[in-house]
């Protein structure tokens, strides 16, 4: 085999173009950096392993216009179905919606995202495998196989933008395995025939259907959706795959449709690493375990600690110190920003996981044809109390 050694310097090396890495790349250019961002596809973007649900507003915060390439639908409507089949439908006109917002394709949108990387003056290499990381006085040097050649990239910054089985922070020496517990595994088809209430709605299910997670039904436009589930393993003797096949075949809206796509995945649940920042390193993304607790979306935090990251990283070359002392200024902001909702979030799963079937029927029946526009919270609050009360103190501690 004909094996060259190449290589190659640059100032900031960012491992991985999910969003997260390649809106780090995207600003560390617009800083000014020299930037490289490798990923192990060929495809970016390819396969996807997620149901493809963002909001408008986090899309809108990150500067990014929608585009008609990447949208597969929109979503204003919301559908909670308990276990027994109660459902509770939020839309604009009983209740406030923060999060309404697009089904991505997320093919399309990664590799557009990566295209922005681009353009910012980054630049790109597929099919290019980060192995092994050190750390040397004042730069990280990587060994990659890239195209079938081993190759070594010397740079000043490494942004570990490598998803949920991340390496890198572990590489540079930081604690980044997440416990079991904390781990959801995901699993979906993207499925076609599907019958939906509304085209226009996501779809959540709660209960058994899930342990330690739920299930969901995301469409992406006609009869297409991505139908997935995430679980703890711990909470379940059947694996992910099965309670899926359980789902589909027992869900009304997809006893007949047919599955084009199977994806999977891990979801990282338990919240932020204590510390994602290191002398010359940085995490972002799912590979920090910036995912939402409460619904297991990573894609508009993960893209929002990017663009942190990024700015901080293009700073830090301008100034000759990438030392952990002036990064940690990413750590600093994406905390402040985050923490507040990010602990919110953990108790609010929380209680919702400390819900029998049977609670959760109680509380979708409770609920069942309201107008969350008219619900005080003491009267929200009045309610859950009656069909929990010890569970409710759970919750009682977010507020
Ligand atoms: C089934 C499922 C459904 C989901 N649904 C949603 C949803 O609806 N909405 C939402 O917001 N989030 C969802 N998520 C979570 C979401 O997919 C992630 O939070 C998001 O993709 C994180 O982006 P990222 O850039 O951090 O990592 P990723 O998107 O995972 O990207 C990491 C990249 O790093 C590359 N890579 C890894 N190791 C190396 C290496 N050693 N060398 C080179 N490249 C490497 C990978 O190829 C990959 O391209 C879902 C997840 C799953 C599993």
């Amino acid at each position: 085999m004909n094996m060259k050694l190449e290589t190659i310097e640059t100032d900031v090396l960012v491992i991985g173009a999910g969003p997260a890495g390649s809106t780090a790349a995207k600003h560390a250019a617009m800083g000014g950096a020299e930037v490289l961002l490798v990923d192990k596809k060929s495809e970016i973007g390819t396969p996807k392993r997620c149901a493809e649900g963002v909001s408008k507003n986090g899309l809108e915060k990150l500067g990014i216009k929608p585009s008609h390439r990447w949208i597969a639908a929109e979503m204003d409507r919301v559908r909670l179905v308990s276990p027994s089949g109660i459902d509770v439908w939020l839309n604009q006109e009983n209740v406030h919606l923060p999060e309404t917002g697009y089904n991505l394709e997320r093919k399309v949108f990664d590799k557009h995202m990566a295209m922005d990387a681009a353009r910012a003056g980054s630049q790109i290499m597929v099919k290019t495998l980060a192995k092994e990381l050190t750390l040397k006085d004042d730069y990280v040097l990587v060994k990659a196989e890239s195209m079938g050649n081993h190759i070594e990239i010397k740079s000043k910054i490494v942004i570990g933008a490598d998803g949920p089985e991340s390496r890198v922070g572990r590489w540079a020496g930081l604690k980044s395995t997440s416990k079991p517990k904390n781990m959801e595994s995901g699993v979906q088809f993207e499925m076609v025939g599907v019958e939906l209430e509304d085209t226009r709605a996501v779809e959540f299910y709660f209960g058994s259907v899930a342990p330690g997670g739920y299930a969901w039904i995301f469409p992406k436009g006609d009869d297409i959706a991505n139908v997935g589930l995430g679980i703890i393993n711990s909470m379940t003797s059947k694996n992910a795959y099965h309670h899926l096949l359980d789902f589909v075949r027992e869900c009304k809206a997809t006893q007949k449709a047919v599955s084009v796509e199977f994806n999977v995945g891990g979801i990282p649940v338990g919240g932020p690493l204590n510390e994602f920042v290191t002398d010359n390193v940085m995490l972002v993304g799912d590979a920090a375990g910036q995912v939402n607790p409460l619904t297991g979306g990573g894609i508009i935090s993960g893209m929002q600690a990017g663009l942190i990251a990024g700015e901080v990283a293009a700073n830090a070359i301008n100034e000759g110190n990438c030392s952990l002392e002036n990064l940690k200024e990413y750590e600093t902001r994406w905390v402040e920003e985050n923490s507040l909702s990010f602990q919110k979030y953990l108790k609010a799963k929380e209680y919702l996981l400390s819900l029998s079937n049977e609670e959760l029927d109680s509380i979708a029946r409770a609920f069942q044809g309201s107008d969350f526009e008219r619900i005080g919270p003491m009267e929200l609050l009045g309610k859950l109390v009656k069909v929990s009360p010890k569970a409710m103190v759970k919750l009682g501690k977010i507020f």
